[in-house]
């Protein structure tokens, strides 16, 4: 469910981690996360993603693995 209602008089965009609503001015700094924690959570995600090879559903073992093999090279 989608709604994000972007003319409001009180700008807030709900945190994409934990769904807080965050007001979008410049004192959020993590903006359109509510915290540092939500943004490296998010971030974390698209890292995994991004290393995520299709048809391999082990995700904690494969982190630790792909972990070892950056230590190594
Ligand atoms: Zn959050």
């Amino acid at each position: 469910m989608s709604d994000r209602t972007t003319e409001a008089t009180s700008l807030s965009v709900p945190c994409p981690t934990c769904g807080k609503t965050v007001p979008w001015t410049t004192a959020s700094r993590f903006r359109p996360f509510c915290s540092k924690r939500c943004h490296l959570i998010d971030l974390g995600d698209w890292v995994t993603e991004g290393h995520r090879i299709p048809g391999e559903p082990a995700e904690d073992e494969l982190m630790s693995e792909e972990m070892g093999r950056y230590r190594d090279s």
